[in-house]
């Protein structure tokens, strides 16, 4: 994950701002490149273009001297002489042919060619001038006019016997018209300036060209000025050091891009940290919050949302191996109604932990409401892992948790369903789970139920009894029947239990085990038993003397203004308190003793009995009996039928009735159905009995009837 983040960073942001920084840097040094060769070549074309001109210049130059040679009179004169005298030859060319400033080679030839006259260098030269100049004199001499009267010069470079040179010829012709020459043949002067490497570094010099030399043909690179002459002859090639002007640029601006360049990959380096760390964030607060969206925050396992997309993933792959767990809490409410939320949280928290050890690894365990957990198993045998976890979670609950002190007993009501079909989807498996839990919970709770078909219905059933349930309590609608409580000795009727009962003309009968579940379930249970009270007291009202006993829900009883509204209720309808007696379930007293006794208390000092009901049904705490201030222990009724049968289950009555006496209570059996049961239970110090030997729970009228026969009776007597 990290690995793919850091690659989504490296091609998102890295890669493409050093590909931009590298591009600058390669396009500005490419740009650096061009602009330093432009110069370069551009200053290199610029020389050749002035080495090109000295060349023409120099050409010229011998042109335009040897022009004024040959267009003077003196010289038209001497050289058109049949005899050339020597001494002027001399004084005019040979000298300065010794001297080599302007040339090195002066020759008079006629119109052949032929050398009349030659010096070189000061000497005498009697080579024939067209050998001399590699034999290109004639084609000159041909450009030339053939007279002595219209002076024209012509020039070329070509190759001498002494090397290169530039060469100039031109017909003699004096300046005044009709002067007499002695021969009318035309007379040639020709002047050679050798280019040598010094007349060559001369010329470079003065048209301020480095190092400019001439390279014979076969030594020319490319890059100089190649000389060809007239002729089409390559006579060599004129090189020179170029001036480089890009070069020295180059190394001028070269220091400030450099460094502009490394400031703009330090920049491009510190924003890539920049965003590393931006990304980073970024990423862990992605990371953060997709936790977070498939996470529950308390117990850090997966959520709600996340085990159903999970399920739906499992149940794509392979429907055939997912099966989940479906686990509520039971008795959390009461710990955390009990405590505080702190401790409801811990405990949720070390429910949480136990899970993950509870369950095989590959499971997936997730909290997806308040107290509602829920586990998936995947593979061949998903089912049976589930079953295992589920009585492994089972067994586990049976050990209350202690925070500092604090005990806190829960259990669980935990609903399996397998995936039997390829189109079930999770939350359809889930909502079968929850059936199914539901179904554990109805059965009594701590227990596991897998789910079958037929649940659907009864879950069918259970929503339309909740919500007749409510249109009843609403209404105030429901029955109460009385089941009469008698005098052991005297089998005299002292009391009544007042019995919920569903109201007849429903169409239905739901028992009140069940609807009082129900109601706990829905949160109308306080109204419901608070109609319940209301109607027994009023009941009641027309019984002089005798006791109702009232079941309590212990919902009912962490209603922290149950002991005010249950007494105003008793006020309002004026019954004494003392013909009032309040029945609690010892199962569901649990750990609420702390809290419980101010209740009792209160309650007991206002006249109210409290009885403590079903004893011996579920697991008995002395403890109950001992911190409570029952007045009354109720044997339940599966102990009682069991005494004709069972030696212990005499000998628990019969401790029941010594532990009852050593708090002082009183003790009342159920359940009562034989005669023979009678004996036993006087002798077991049972003073009330309750059961359908004397009276099943009837209506208010028959309890009216039974008094008046018995008051008749008595009268009668
Ligand atoms: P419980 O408080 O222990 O009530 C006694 C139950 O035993 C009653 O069942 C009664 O009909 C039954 N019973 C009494 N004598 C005999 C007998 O000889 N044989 C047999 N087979 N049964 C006998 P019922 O009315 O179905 O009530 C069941 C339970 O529902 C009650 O047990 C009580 O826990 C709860 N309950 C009933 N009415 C109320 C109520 O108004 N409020 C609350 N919170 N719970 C109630
Ligand atoms: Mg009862
Ligand atoms: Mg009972």
């Amino acid at each position: 994950m990290k690995n793919r983040s850091a690659l989504k960073f490296l091609l998102v942001v890295v890669v493409p701002l050093f590909l931009t920084g590298g591009g600058v840097v390669a396009l500005t040094m490419d740009l650096l490149d061009r602009l330093s060769t432009g110069a370069n070549v551009e200053d290199h074309r610029r020389t050749a273009e002035v080495v090109a001109s000295a060349l023409d210049a120099s050409q010229q130059q011998l042109a335009d001297l040897l022009f004024d040679n040959t267009n003077w009179d003196a010289a038209a004169i001497n050289l058109s002489a049949p005899e050339v005298n020597f001494e002027f030859f001399e004084a005019s060319w040979g000298i300065p042919s010794a001297i080599g400033i302007n040339y090195d080679v002066a020759a008079a030839v006629d119109k052949n060619g032929e050398t009349i006259m030659g010096m070189a260098g000061g000497n005498v030269l009697t080579a024939n001038m067209n050998d001399y100049l590699g034999g290109h004199l004639l084609a000159l001499l041909a450009e030339l006019p053939s007279n002595n009267t219209q002076p024209r010069t012509t020039s070329a470079i070509v190759k001498t016997s002494d090397g290169t040179a530039i060469i100039a010829v031109g017909n003699v012709a004096p300046t005044t018209q009709g002067l007499d020459l002695g021969t009318n043949e035309p007379r040639f002067l020709v002047m050679a300036k050798l280019m040598t490497n010094e007349f060559i570094a001369q010329l470079g010099e003065k048209f301020v060209v480095k190092n400019m030399r001439l390279l014979p043909k076969d030594l020319s690179a490319s890059g100089g000025l190649a000389i060809t002459n007239r002729f089409g002859e390559s006579v060599g090639e004129l090189t020179w050091d170029d001036r480089r002007p890009g070069d020295s640029t180059r190394e001028l601006i070269q220091p400030t891009v450099f460094i502009t360049l490394s400031v703009l990959m330090a920049v491009l380096t510190a924003i890539a940290f920049v965003c590393w760390w931006q990304f980073r964030d970024i990423g862990e607060r992605e990371r953060k919050s997709n936790f977070e969206a498939r996470h529950d925050a308390l117990t850090g396992l997966l959520n709600r949302a996340a085990i159903v997309a999970e399920t739906d993933a499992a149940l794509a792959e392979n429907f055939c191996g997912v099966c989940v767990l479906f686990i509520d809490l039971d008795g959390f409410k009461v710990v955390n109604d009990t405590y505080d939320h702190r401790t409801g949280d811990h405990l949720l928290y070390s429910f949480a932990a136990m899970l993950r050890t509870l369950t095989p690894a590959d499971a997936l365990v997730s909290r997806i409401g308040g107290d509602e957990f829920v586990v998936l198993f995947r593979g061949v045998n998903a089912t049976v892992q589930a079953e295992t976890a589920a009585s492994k979670i089972i067994d586990f609950l049976q050990m209350p948790f202690d925070f500092d002190g604090r005990i806190a007993s829960i259990g669980a009501s935990i609903g399996i369903a397998a995936a039997a079909d390829p189109e079930i989807r999770a939350a359809e498996l889930l909502r079968r789970a929850d059936i199914a839990m539901y179904r554990a919970k109805s059965d009594g709770k701590n227990r596991c139920c897998v789910f079958t078909k037929s649940m659907d219905a009864d879950r069918g059933e259970t929503l339309e009894i909740v919500s007749e349930l409510r249109a009843i309590v609403a209404c105030k609608e429901i029955d109460v029947a009385y089941q009469p409580i008698v005098d052991a000795f005297s089998r005299k009727m002292t009391g009544v239990e007042a019995l919920a009962r569903w109201p007849g003309g429903t169409g239905r009968e739901v028992g009140p085990e069940r609807f009082i579940a129900e109601a706990e379930t829905a949160g109308i249970v306080n109204q419901l038993g608070e109609t319940i009270l209301e109607r027994a007291c009023t009941d009641a009202k027309k019984w002089a003397d005798l006791r109702v006993a009232i079941n309590i829900s212990p919902l009912q009883l962490r209603d922290p203004e149950f002991v005010s509204r249950t007494l105003s209720i008793i006020d309002r309808i004026g019954l004494a308190h003392g013909r009032i007696e309040l029945e609690i379930t010892e199962g569901t007293l649990i750990d609420d003793i702390a809290r419980l006794k101010p209740v009792f208390v209160t309650l007991r000092s206002a006249g109210i009995s409290l009885a403590l009901d079903d004893f011996g049904a579920g697991y008995s705490s002395i403890a109950y009996l001992r911190e409570l201030p029952f007045d009354r222990i109720k044997i339940d009724r599966s102990l009682t039928s069991a005494i004709l049968v069972s030696g212990s289950a005499r000998h628990m009555i019969q401790a029941t009735g010594l532990i009852a006496r050593g708090i002082g209570a009183e003790v009342t059996a159920e359940g009562v159905e034989a005669e023979e049961e009678i004996q036993i239970l006087k002798l077991a110090g049972c003073a009330k009995l309750q059961g359908y030997l004397f009276g099943k729970p009837q209506d208010a009228n028959s309890i009216t009837r039974a008094l008046k026969l018995s008051t008749a009776a008595i009268v009668a007597a």
